[in-house]
């Protein structure tokens, strides 16, 4: 079953256009990787989906055209997403932090600390004195506990240290094992996306043009899309 359907996806940044037809399907339960060069159109893409900005063409999620929907509205229909950069509250503690994001569902501050046992022993520190490490589960749990039926992650292993960004991966295969979400996921370290994703869309200049599963993305067409 397709949960997310996008569909000739236009966005411009004033007179500069960004995409300029981006199609793509994360099916129920798939974990699916949003690859590109530098400035191909990864963020813009997820911004549009996430109606943070105004775009042409067509996007259904579970049923429901998204099109011209205001962003608070794409949120409620269970679209959870982890921003590029860490966007906790500081001032508050990981529990404050979890409790200002939590919608009704399965996922409540228990269960993000089970993903995250890291963050189960920090729930009454303040979100800015966590390491960098720490605020992305944060970031990450905030998404989770606002219960969304597709999460999003936008470079969220960037700037990490190995260890951390591995803590990540084996959350996200997780997730994936234990609760069948489907995720949409932007990252540029190709190998690490082989071990979580099933299928890659790769962009070039505000189009996709490569769609297919990770491990028939030849090293040719890897060097010649993505740089590797
Ligand atoms: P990166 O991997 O560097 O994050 P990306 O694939 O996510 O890149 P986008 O950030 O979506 O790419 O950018 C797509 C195009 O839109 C680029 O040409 C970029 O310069 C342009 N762009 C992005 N944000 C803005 C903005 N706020 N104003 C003007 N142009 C922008």
């Amino acid at each position: 079953m397709i949960l997310l359907s996008v569909d000739g996806l236009r966005a411009c940044y004033g007179a500069a256009e960004a995409l300029s037809g981006v199609s793509l399907d994360v099916g129920e339960g798939e974990v699916v990787a949003l690859m590109g060069r530098n400035g191909m159109g990864k963020t813009t893409t997820i911004r549009a989906i996430c109606r943070m900005m105004p775009s042409a063409g067509r996007i259904v999620f579970a049923g429901r055209d998204l099109t011209r929907l205001p962003s608070h509205r794409a949120a409620r229909l269970g679209i959870g997403l982890v921003p590029e950069g860490r966007r906790c509250f500081g001032p508050l503690t990981v529990a404050e932090n979890l409790a200002a994001a939590a919608r009704p569902g399965p996922w409540d501050a228990g269960r993000v600390a089970g993903l995250f046992p890291r963050l189960g022993e920090r729930m009454g520190q303040l979100a800015a004195t966590l390491s960098g490490g720490e605020q992305q589960m944060l970031a990450i749990g905030r998404a989770l506990a606002t219960n969304p039926r597709l999460l999003i992650l936008d470079e969220a292993t960037e700037g990490l240290a190995p260890l951390v960004r591995a803590e990540i991966r084996t959350a996200i295969r997780r997730l994936k094992a234990e609760t069948g979400l489907a995720i949409l996921i932007v990252d540029k370290s190709l190998a690490e996306l082989r071990e979580v994703a099933d299928r890659a869309v790769i962009l070039e200049r505000g189009r996709d043009v490569w769609d297919g599963p990770l491990h028939t993305l030849d090293p040719a067409t890897a060097d010649r899309l993505l740089g590797v």
